[in-house]
């Protein structure tokens, strides 16, 4: 028996902590965990499950309209914003229920307190004052929106915490910012008949995703009828005596709405968490600073997921949380492979990509092949959508090595699990050909571009 309370102790309920907490269990180890909000953490509370809850919601819109092309007649059409979130609250809850019962089942004790560091091997619950010792101490609290306090009047303005509990659908929002949350809120409140606008400071939106699904999803965007503002942002912003706003923009513009979202970043929740007492080092933006383990400066204090700023995704995290606690109590050392991490964008259309940008690829090697092929979705012939679907492969020319794969459309997330795992494995252009298409799909195309589109040499 151990002199320690616990031989873990996790704080944060999120996914990489939970993950981590049930299989150092597993492997035998008393653990404790603390959350402070609802265990399921960000991904599961506010973020990616009920986002991709309103993104089908929001897609119905397009549903009804499409399905007159196929003979339907669709008749009159409402919308509860009150129903969809009490149907999402009520699934955020059983998830809730689903990550308490797992914590359960493997024995872990489970806190809902805030948890703080006294030192290396000590954590506090401020909800009873009431110490605990561990012989490890894990850090996973994750990170919370970024907000410019400089702006005058950033007080009136809401983020993606907010946007999941708004009392009323508002008529008309303006989203700040251009990354994966902007972007998919955008989406969301167009399909569900809001007037949206997004406004982004650089020269077009998704900045470090291949320039041509950039442009394309941009593009499409504003086809459904986003207005996108580029190379702008926001001075300041003044509530009006009807409670609507009016943003002004370096520009000269003038934005009013009824909500304005900020989704501008996020940054590491590690305030006022304890870490320079025990002496764990953080860089500038308050990111834990790990090595390839997931350990700290202090060799009990590890930690994972957004709080140490690698790749900010939830599947990294609970890569991340698993491999700390195979390595420290189940005598299996690993390590997370960074380096190739397929991901999506639930922005409508939808983005699914792995591996290299163009961009990228070209500073790796000056001979490529590019493969792209820009096409109407076979639903669309009949529903006379104006939508675009595209593919594009970047191939180093010298070795036939697939280096990116990536996808604007319908289901392209769906898409980007499989494709990640044939760059996973070093696919060639050549495995691509010889494998037969699947008909009638739009991912065939996949393995039909037989030459290139851009021959890029030296
Ligand atoms: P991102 O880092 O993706 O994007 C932030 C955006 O805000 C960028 O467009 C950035 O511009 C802009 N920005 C930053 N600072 C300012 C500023 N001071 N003024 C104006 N604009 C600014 O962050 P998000 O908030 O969208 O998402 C946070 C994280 O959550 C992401 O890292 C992502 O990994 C994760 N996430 C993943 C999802 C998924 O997997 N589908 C869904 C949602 C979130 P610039 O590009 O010029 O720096």
């Amino acid at each position: 028996m151990s002199d320690y309370d616990y031989d873990l102790f996790v704080i944060g309920g999120g996914s990489g902590g939970v993950r981590a907490a049930r299989i150092a269990a597993t492997h035998g180890a008393r653990v404790g965990i603390a959350e402070e909000y609802r265990y399921g953490g960000t991904c599961v509370i506010r973020g990616c499950v009920p986002k991709k809850l309103f993104v089908y919601a929001s897609k119905f819109s397009e549903e009804f309209e499409d399905a007159q092309g196929f003979g339907w007649t669709v008749g009159e059409r409402g919308f509860s914003w009150q129903k969809l979130i009490a149907a999402k609250d009520k699934e955020i809850t059983r998830l809730e229920g689903l990550y308490r019962k797992n914590l359960e089942r493997t024995s872990v004790e489970a806190f809902d307190s805030r948890a703080v560091i006294e030192d290396a091997h000590t954590v506090r619950l401020l909800s009873t004052g009431q110490t605990i010792s561990a012989k490890y101490i894990l850090v996973a609290v994750g990170a919370s929106p970024n907000l410019d306090n400089t702006l005058p009047g950033i007080e009136h303005v809401i983020t993606s915490n907010e946007a999941f509990h708004l009392d009323e659908l508002p008529g008309k929002v303006i989203v700040a910012g251009g990354g994966y949350i902007a972007v998919e809120f955008a989406g969301i409140f167009n399909g569900l008949g809001v007037d949206t606008t997004l406004i982004y400071r650089g020269e077009e939106i998704l900045r470090g995703f291949d320039m041509d699904l950039r442009t394309t999803v941009r593009q499409e965007m504003e086809k459904k009828g986003i207005k996108v503002v580029l190379q702008d942002t926001f001075t300041g912003i003044e509530k009006q005596s009807d409670g609507s706003l009016v943003g002004k923009t370096k520009g000269g513009k003038s934005l009013a709405a009824d909500q304005i979202m900020f989704a501008i970043g996020r940054n590491p929740h590690t305030k006022d968490l304890g870490l320079e007492k025990a002496g764990v080092e953080m860089d500038a933006g308050g990111a834990i600073k790990v090595s390839e383990d997931s350990r700290t400066n202090v060799p009990s204090i590890y930690a994972v997921g957004d709080v140490t700023n690698r790749a900010n995704l939830t599947p990294v995290a609970i890569r991340e949380g698993h491999a700390f606690a195979d390595t420290v109590f189940g005598d299996k050392s690993w390590t997370v492979d960074h380096s190739l991490i397929a991901t999506a964008v639930f922005s409508q259309p939808e983005m699914g990509t792995v591996g290299l940008t163009q961009e990228q690829a070209l500073e790796r090697t000056s001979n490529l092949d590019i493969y792209k092929s820009s096409f109407r979705p076979m639903k669309h012939t009949l529903s006379g959508r104006d939508e675009k679907m595209l593919m594009k492969m970047i191939v180093d020319a010298d070795t036939q090595k697939v280096l990116g794969v990536h996808v604007v459309g319908p289901d392209a997330g769906e898409l980007a699990q499989i494709l990640g795992v044939t760059l996973q494995m070093g696919a060639t252009k050549d495995d691509y050909d010889r494998t037969i298409a699947v008909h009638p799909t739009a991912a065939e195309e996949l393995v039909t571009m037989r030459e290139p589109t851009e021959r890029l040499r030296g």
